[in-house]
Order: structure tokens, then C-alpha cells, then sequence
């Protein structure tokens, strides 16, 4: 099948911060070096090599750059210094730009002043929601006179509402997810004969590596750091996940009595101030390969989880001490960077990997199984193509 070059997608791909692609002179030292090429998935040569050429097709149907889990190795031996490790991470970007069909990722990859603009907006509408004049909030708090000298949640945020809210942002975040996802199931497999008992037989790995990660510790350099703290960091935002869209009505207390949902809540919390704090640090000392070159989107990531970790125990802590004020003012805070994080970073953003990734691994685990695909790996095995 033949491929449409697309001229000017080397200069798209410099505003997704893949600016080395030139550099590149295709010597394939990085597939060499790197211990997650193998077999029919080799890369990042190959990929660059697309890239330069503007096979925007080839690009957009390849699933190479999620496989890469960047520990750099092959940016700290190319001969040119092209970056390979930063160009996969370029390319995801891209990627999860055009696997959206709002457009929301693209332009905010491509301006960092939209995107922030984006996060500002859902915070204002965040912040209408409980000052306008309604039957929420500040309004109701008026309404309740005795908990301006008591905390009382529910003359604040009643959980019924709340609880609501937590659905709606849920149910928005998830259709945005799985339809930019089915997306790219379509713009990969479109073709590719995969028997669909292949689908279903092969579907347990995005459960493992959605979970797991694993093919991260096959990377031969930085693998346990950043491997262990990022399963730690699943556990505490799934922790608080679950605890919000699921048990809110105990989670939620109105007033500072404990509940056991509470010990969760502050297993979330540490694990997710902990490994931000850490994650930023990194960023900040650029010592790995990883944190050498840092987009917005890079630094929103960890930012926006620690300020959210940040605010809601903060919120808690007024709540223990018994300050009605500062907790219903810290807990609108709180909210004013939750949901912009989950409606705008999540399906937009550097946080689409979760998804991504795992339905990468398992759509090559798909694509074996394809006729074709069987046919073409037998000569493969003799003539390298990486
Ligand atoms: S990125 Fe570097 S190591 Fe990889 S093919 Fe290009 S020049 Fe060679
Ligand atoms: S960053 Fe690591 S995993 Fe990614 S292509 Fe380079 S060597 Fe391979």
C-alpha cells in the first residue's frame, strides 16, 4: 500500500517539541541499543524515518511510539544527538492530537496559552457554579447560618448535588476517553484482517499493562524508579478516584466525624503528594534523559495532581480544626483544580497514555495475529528492517 507524503510535518512536529527530527541520519543505533525493539516492533529508527518523510499515514496507523516507555538510552548514544527518546515522546503527542476528533488536544499542544485558557474556563465555570445566585454554595450557605460557626458540608456542597456532579464529570471524561480510543482502534486496525477472536483472546493485556505498566521494567536503564513510583502514583489517584465517583456518601463526611473511607482517602493522599513532589523535583534537576526536556503538558501532569492532593487535605485539615470558612473556601479550590484536570488533561492531554498505552500493546498483540502480518514476519526474520 502506498503512502501520502505530507509535506510540513517536520515543522508540525517541532510545536509538539520534536524539533531534532532533521538531525537524524538513520544510522539505527537507538533500534539497536534499545531492549523494547524487538521482532516486528522495531523502532524509534523507523519512526523517525516516517517522520521525515512526512509518511503521515504510516505515522498515524503506527503504534511504535507507545511502546517506547522513554528511559533514554538511545538518546544518550546517538552519534548526532537527534533525541530519538524525546522525539517517540514528540510523537505521542501528535498522536494523541490526532487520535481526538474535538481538536482540543491539537490546539493545545500547539499553544500554551489555549491550553491554559482551557483550564482557566472549566475553573471559572467551577467557580459560577457555587457563587452565582442559585440554591448551591455561598447562596444555601446563607440559608444556614449555623454553619458559618460549625463545618456543615452539606449547607455547602449537599452531597446529593455533589454526588451528581461527580457523574456527569465522570460520564464526560469517559465518553472523551474511549471515543478518542476507539479512534485510534479504528485509524490502526482499519485493514489490518485481524480475526476478532483475536480481540477477544489477546484483550487481557490492556488489563495487565493498564494496571501494571510491566513492559516498563524490561527497560535495561532508570527502570525501577520510575517504574515503581509510577505504579504507586495509579494506586493513589485510582484510590481517589474510586473513592469520589463511587463512595462519596461515606467519603464525604458533613462534619469531621472519622470514617474508614478516610484511611484511603489519606493513602491517596500521601502517595500522591509524595511522587509529584518527586516527579517535579526531577523535572526541575533534568538529570535523566526523561525530565531533559519538558513541555506544558509535562509539567500540568504532576502540577495539577499534587495541587489537587494539595487543596483536599488541606480542605480536610480546616474540617478537623473546626474552621467553617477556610473549609468550604478550600474545598471550591479544590474543585476549581479537580475538574479542569479530569475534563481537560485527561482525554486532552499527557494523561491519555493511560489509555493509550496498554490499547498499544494490545493492538500489536492483535496485529499478530492478522494473515498478513503472519505471512510477512517469516522473510522478516532474515531481512531486518529497523
Ligand atoms: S536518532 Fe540518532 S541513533 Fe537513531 S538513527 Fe537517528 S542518528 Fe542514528
Ligand atoms: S527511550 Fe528507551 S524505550 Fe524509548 S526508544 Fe529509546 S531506548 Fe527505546
Amino acid at each position: 500500500m502506498g503512502s501520502r507524503v505530507k509535506p510540513g510535518v517536520v515543522q508540525e512536529l517541532a510545536r509538539y517539541g520534536g524539533d531534532t527530527v532533521p538531525t537524524c541520519f538513520n544510522c539505527g543505533n537507538c533500534t539497536a541499543v534499545c531492549s523494547l525493539s524487538k521482532d516486528d516492533t522495531t523502532f524509534p529508527r523507523k519512526y523517525i524515518r516516517y517522520m521525515q518523510l512526512g509518511l503521515e499515514d504510516k505515522m498515524t496507523t503506527s503504534l511504535e511510539p507507545w511502546l517506547c516507555y522513554y528511559c533514554g538510552d538511545c538518546s544518550d548514544t546517538c552519534p548526532r544527538e537527534a533525541e530519538p527518546g524525546e522525539l517517540m515522546m514528540a510523537s505521542r503527542r501528535w498522536l494523541t492530537s490526532r487520535y481526538d476528533w474535538t481538536g482540543l488536544s491539537r490546539l493545545m499542544y500547539k499553544s500554551e496559552a489555549f491550553e491554559i485558557f482551557m483550564l482557566v474556563l472549566v475553573a471559572v465555570v467551577v467557580l459560577l457554579l457555587f457563587t452565582l445566585p442559585s440554591n448551591y454554595g455561598f447562596k444555601l450557605l446563607s440559608q444556614h447560618p449555623e454553619a458559618l460557626t460549625t463545618v456543615n458540608m452539606e449547607a455547602f456542597a449537599p452531597l446529593h448535588l455533589t454526588h451528581y456532579g461527580d457523574w456527569v464529570v465522570a460520564a464526560l471524561l469517559g465518553f472523551l476517553l474511549l471515543s478518542n480510543a476507539a479512534r485510534m482502534v479504528f485509524m490502526v486496525m482499519r485493514g489490518s484482517g485481524a480475526p476478532l477472536g483475536a480481540y477477544i483472546t489477546e484483550f487481557k493485556e490492556v488489563i495487565i499493562h493498564l494496571l501494571t505498566q510491566k513492559r516498563w521494567s524490561e527497560c535495561t536503564s532508570n527502570t525501577a524508579k520510575h517504574w515503581v513510583r509510577h505504579i504507586f502514583l495509579v494506586t493513589g489517584y485510582a484510590t481517589m478516584f474510586i473513592l469520589v465517583v463511587i463512595f462519596l456518601p461515606w467519603f464525604q463526611r458533613p462534619d469531621a466525624n472519622f470514617h474508614w473511607t478516610s484511611l484511603f482517602g489519606y493513602y491517596g493522599t500521601v502517595v500522591l503528594l509524595a511522587v509529584t513532589l518527586w516527579m517535579i523535583a526531577d523535572r526541575m534537576g533534568k538529570k535523566d534523559q526523561i525530565h531533559k526536556h519538558s513541555e506544558l503538558s509535562d509539567w500540568l501532569f504532576p502540577l495539577l495532581l499534587f495541587l489537587t492532593a494539595l487543596t483536599g487535605i488541606l480542605m480536610h485539615a480546616f474540617r478537623l480544626l473546626g474552621l467553617p470558612m477556610p473549609t468550604y473556601v478550600m474545598y471550591l479550590i479544590h474543585l476549581m483544580v479537580a475538574v479542569p484536570m479530569l475534563v481537560i488533561e485527561v482525554p486532552f492531554g499527557k494523561w491519555a497514555h493511560l489509555l493509550y498505552r496498554p490499547l498499544a500493546v494490545y493492538l500489536t498483540a492483535v496485529k499478530r495475529h492478522a494473515p498478513a502480518r503472519l505471512g510477512a514476519m517469516a522473510p522478516a526474520l532474515s531481512r531486518p528492517d529497523h
